[in-house]
């Protein structure tokens, strides 16, 4: 059987592209590109089939097809050449048990997808992985590319700059200034790429990047890219998969420009069409309260949306007042029954706080979205029976400044109320002693 996919308008021009054509936009409208597979062919495999497949696939060591993501190539990109691939055994990641935060929570059933496991502890990897093996088919085809770019919020640029330098070509990297963290500026740093620092925030990088992409050259890798998209998409079948091919009755997923959350239902849509599950689940977006374009439409009922400035928030990545998915967004979670949820900077760094005093180490963005959850299941939207799964976008390790600033009791907004310190004493046995009498019962 030979699988086949294509670039597709979003907004349903009949025109087609090939997937190695260095194009982002319908030529005729402008919309957003969607790769769109030949679900016939891909029907002409039985959901068992695909299911055995994928499970005989799952971490093991045939190249490529041990990594989450190219173990659905035929889902993916079904006719790169494996030599284009350029993989760190992406996806694969844990589906966690958040037994003991989840029982706090009222919830028995509370998993948590943890996508910071990951080689760049994000996971932007997922979508990277199918870009930049995408560039280097389309450099093999005689494309003439020279570089891959992207504006990024911090995840997105550590991941181009390592997938490139394991490909050997050059990434440029636009972030703004003073707003990403110190691991995230490191990361591009010690992968070669070239760094720009620009004294902006985020939607002001994406316009100089797009200015840059225009001549063809230079290869843009931002999340209104498609390619990214399918990548991604593998998450939603990983779950369904680690749950034993059982679908959950939630998805949770922090969003910001949009595409992760596109992604999952993009995912979910492929497993009901090709028969792997037989019902969706209800898609939940959490934004955070200083950027949250999404809610604000979803609170009017999708009628309307205006992008807004987004405001400084510790969940850095999200930061987006302008999702450039905002479309996308609101098709899956219409299709999903789904709804959307925010967290204010306390509600956020509070969730991170109780989450991590059950053994977890989250990121804010997970935070917004572990906070959503309590506000739904408060509400009573999500019943306490129902199974939840989060998907943590990337690994707390990452955002050291957060964690720092939330347990000295220093960051803005935030009532530190988990707050740990380290007990500063003399070297002296007796002093220790009293200290841990005082703090735990005999
Ligand atoms: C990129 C990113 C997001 C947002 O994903 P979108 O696809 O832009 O909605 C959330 N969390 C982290 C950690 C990210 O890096
Ligand atoms: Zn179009």
């Amino acid at each position: 059987m030979t699988y086949s996919a294509k670039l597709a308008c979003f907004a349903g021009c009949p025109e087609r592209y090939a997937l190695d054509e260095v194009i982002y936009r319908c030529r005729a409208c402008g919309s957003l590109l969607d790769v769109e597979h030949d679900m016939d062919a891909l029907a002409g495999r039985s959901a068992a089939g695909w299911m055995n497949l994928f499970d005989r696939r799952w971490m093991r060591t045939e190249w490529p097809y041990g990594s989450g993501v190219w173990g659905k190539k035929e889902w993916v990109y079904p006719d790169i050449a494996d030599e284009s691939v350029v993989s760190f055994a992406e996806g694969g990641s844990n589906l966690l048990w958040a037994e003991r935060y989840g029982k706090s929570l009222g919830l028995d059933e509370l998993w948590v997808k943890q996508c910071g496991n990951s080689h760049t502890g994000s996971f932007k990897d997922l979508g990277m992985t199918v870009l930049v093996s995408a560039v280097r088919e389309m450099i093999r085809r005689g494309r003439p590319v020279r570089a891959i770019a992207c504006a990024s919020t911090g995840d997105t640029s550590a991941a181009l700059a390592a997938y490139c330098a394991a490909a050997d070509l050059p990434a440029l990297v636009l972030l703004p200034r003073d707003k990403v963290s110190i691991a995230q500026l490191l990361q591009p740093l010690a992968n070669g790429a070239l760094v720009f620092s620009l004294d902006t925030d985020f939607d002001g990088c994406m316009k100089v990047v797009q200015a840059l992409a225009e001549d063809g050259s230079i290869y843009l890798a931002n999340s209104m890219n498609s390619l990214r998209i399918e990548g991604q998409k593998t998450v939603a079948i990983e779950i369904v998969q680690q749950l034993d091919w059982e679908v959950p009755d939630w998805i949770v997923v922090p969003g910001g420009n949009l595409g992760n959350v596109y992604a999952l239902g993009k995912g979910l849509l492929a497993m009901q069409r090709l028969g792997l599950v037989s019902r969706l689940p209800r898609l939940c977006v959490a934004q955070a309260e200083r950027a949250n374009p999404l809610y604000r439409a979803f609170v009017a009922g999708f009628d309307s949306y205006a992008p807004i400035t987004a405001q400084a928030t510790l969940a850095s990545a999200i930061q987006i007042g302008n999702p450039v998915s905002i479309q996308r967004a609101i098709r899956v979670l219409k299709a999903t029954n789904g709804v959307v949820e925010q967290a204010s900077e306390h509600e956020l760094s509070d969730a991170v706080a109780r989450a991590d005093r059950t053994g977890m180490y989250n990121d804010p963005h997970t935070g917004v979205a572990l906070a959503a959850v309590e506000k739904l299941v408060r509400a009573g939207t999500i019943g306490r029976k129902e199974r939840v799964v989060v998907v943590s976008t990337a690994h707390g390790l990452k955002f050291t400044e957060f964690k720092r600033g939330y347990h000295l009791g220093a960051l803005e907004g935030v009532t530190s109320e988990h707050a740990n310190k380290p007990i500063e004493l003399a070297p002296d046995v007796d002093a220790v002693r009293r200290a841990i009498d005082a703090r735990i019962k005999a």
